[in-house]
């Protein structure tokens, strides 16, 4: 196997460029060494950890540039991630052992473009976008439109994930994300839900509702239907009930090795009635009307 360590953005492109399909970006490499172990054997290995600057968090006016090789336990144990994205961090705190989280990188997971990949959901809700370097040039793509299939995103195999842009939710916003599997946190979820509400003014309807859904469809996906179905509207029990059962049927999970696909959707049900609950308490101080 041939193996690199590139200083820079355009050297590891060029490498990119030189080897295609035969290249492998290796970051934290907690996928990529299990691949490797298991499945194939890449021709060709590119460390991109050596490329000083992409390990950095900054605020952006009003949001987070957060770095690809950022490991998800610098974003746990960022303040400001915390403060400003508890969303994103719920993910990161709910995600593996420490051992991992020490290792693994945000762009890694994202670039793994796994459905179950922890902090997916979030950032779908969140709106963030990503920046992709290519031999050709840079583009932005929203995480709305990345993901393409499992293991499969916009990256593709001679793309670079540069930088991950996440603005702050709108004032007076509340988000949970909630994660089941079988041994908590150190096991690969089962189902995972991210739920991002904004109340109106007078703190009586849903001014915005975004519902992210994750290892339950070929790529984590946005619950649109329900989020219109909610959109504008006061919680009640009843819709609520209507509304879970709603996400249930927009998710197309399959039955595997860690749960059948009717489950799946009964525990999409189950955490989309519990994430609208919480948050909407947490954002109106209200609980929903019976
Ligand atoms: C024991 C164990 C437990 C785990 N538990 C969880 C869990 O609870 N939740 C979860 O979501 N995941 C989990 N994972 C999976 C894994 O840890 C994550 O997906 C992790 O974030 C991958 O990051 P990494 O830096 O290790 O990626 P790597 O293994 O280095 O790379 C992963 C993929 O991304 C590509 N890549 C990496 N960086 C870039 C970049 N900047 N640009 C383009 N491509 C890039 C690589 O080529 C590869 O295809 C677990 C893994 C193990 C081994």
């Amino acid at each position: 196997m041939d193996y690199f360590e590139p200083k820079t953005i355009g050297e590891a492109l060029t490498l990119l460029a030189r080897y295609g399909e035969q290249a492998k970006v290796i970051a934290g490499g907690t996928d990529v060494m299990v691949d490797i172990k298991y499945k194939d054997e890449p021709a060709c290995l590119i460390n991109i950890k050596r490329i000083p600057g992409m390990d950095q968090i900054r605020e952006n006016g009003g949001g987070l540039r957060i770095g690809p090789l950022v490991t998800i336990r610098a974003l746990e144990t960022s303040g400001l991630v915390r403060e400003r994205l508890p969303l994103l961090w719920e993910s990161c705190h709910q995600f593996a052992s420490l051992q991992i989280r020490n290792t693994a990188t945000i762009g890694g997971n994202v670039c793994r473009a796994s459905p179950s990949g922890e902090t997916l959901a979030p950032l779908l809700v969140l709106e963030a976008k990503a920046k992709l370097a290519f031999a050709s040039g840079e583009t932005t793509e929203p995480f709305t439109a990345f993901f393409e299939g499992p293991g499969k995103s916009k990256a593709g195999a001679k793309g670079l994930l540069t930088e991950i842009d996440v603005l702050y939710p709108a004032a007076g916003s509340r988000g949970v994300y909630l994660k089941h599997a079988v041994r908590g946190a150190m096991d690969i979820a089962m189902v995972g839900v991210a739920v991002l509400v904004t109340p109106d003014a007078a703190k009586n309807s849903l001014q915005d509702v975004r519902i992210g859904l994750g290892a339950v469809a070929p790529t984590p996906v946005r619950a649109a239907e329900t989020e219109a179905l909610l959109r504008g509207k006061s919680l009640t029990a009843g819709l609520v009930k209507e509304a879970a059962a709603k996400a249930a049927a927009e998710a197309r999970p399959i039955s595997d090795q860690r749960s059948s696909a009717e489950y799946r959707r009964w525990i999409v049900a189950a955490l989309t009635r519990r994430g609208l609950e919480q948050t909407w308490k947490a954002a109106t101080g209200k609980e929903v009307v019976q």
